[in-house]
């Protein structure tokens, strides 16, 4: 039975696919088409059954194709790999949906990025830097626990080489950002300067990847060129706090402390742990005179 069910519905979504003549109606069918496919292949346990399924699927999409044109092509190929790739949502654990890559559609309508906690006023962010820099609101997307994905995700982020991850991440922050008024007008998104052999070894700064995402929609400019390292400081996962900010101090400079003044700076990293990188990072931007300085972490400790 099951197999003559999936062999009309191939039937069935090759003519539909053929038979379209709109790009984006064709896409999304084979969108569908790919999840249905997907949940197929994953709930058989017959080895037989799960080839033929897959030869089913194949083909379906070797006509469509073949029938394509190249610039529809590429999205076709991202399909057939987000087939092929188990991605998995790093909160629930389930299949992520085309053009999602780390959270699900559902944990992130139930709010797994909206810990309230670490967005009002006088949060533990900003508790931790009272009296410390000038920045006038500073929120994080999630809590930092073992056990709600944060760390998985920051994981993926950091050393996965999991770009998309960064684009998810930015537009959640963007959105969370233009919707509290609490942030004003941002000019600048700075991200905290990785330090340079961890960029050599990594390629990529995650803040900066970030950063890019929520300037495009926030319609503001990536600043990396001003803010500086002045030394790479040895890492810190196995220090204490103490240790830590006597490692940290005086590690951030600027080069031109006029070009933020008058304007709204978005500091941008990944986990708030102690703080005393992003304090170090708010003392060297404090030195531009007017500043409107803003901070946004993807993870918060509580
Ligand atoms: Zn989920």
């Amino acid at each position: 039975m099951r197999t003559s069910v999936l062999s009309l519905y191939d039937n069935v979504m090759r003519s539909s696919v053929l038979s379209l003549n709109d790009k984006v109606m064709r896409t999304s069918v084979l969108s569908l088409y790919a999840n249905v496919m997907r949940s197929s292949v994953l709930s058989l346990n017959d080895k037989v059954m799960r080839t033929s399924v897959l030869s089913l699927y194949a083909n379906v999409m070797r006509s469509s194709v073949l029938s394509l044109d190249s610039k529809t092509l590429p999205n076709i190929f991202h399909y057939i790999l987000d087939f092929f790739i188990d991605r998995r949502c790093a909160c629930c654990g389930a299949p992520l949906e085309h053009g999602r890559y780390c959270i699900c559609e559902s944990c992130e309508n139930e709010g797994i990025f909206d810990n309230q906690r670490l967005k009002v006023k006088d949060n533990a962010i900003e508790r931790r830097l009272w009296g410390l820099t000038s920045c006038l609101a500073a929120g994080a997307l999630m809590n930092y626990t073992e056990d709600n994905g944060a760390k998985t995700l920051i994981h993926n982020l950091k050393y996965n080489n999991d770009r998309k991850v960064a684009i998810q991440i930015g537009e959640a922050i963007a959105k969370r950002i233009a919707s509290n008024d609490r942030f004003g007008h941002i000019d600048y998104i700075v991200p905290v300067p990785l330090h340079a052999a961890r960029l050599k070894m990594r390629g990529y700064n995650q803040s900066e990847l970030i950063a890019d995402r929520i300037a495009k929609i926030l319609g503001a400019q990536v600043s990396t060129d001003n803010l500086y390292r002045c030394r790479n400081n040895s890492s810190q996962t196995k220090e204490h706090r103490l240790e830590r900010m006597e490692n940290v101090r005086g590690l951030f400079d600027i080069h031109d402390p006029l070009l933020y003044s008058g304007k709204g700076v978005l500091l941008i990293d990944d986990v708030f742990t102690t703080g005393s990188t992003i304090i170090e990072c708010c003392k060297a931007l404090d030195k531009t005179p007017d500043i409107h300085l803003y901070i946004y972490t993807i993870a918060a400790g509580e």
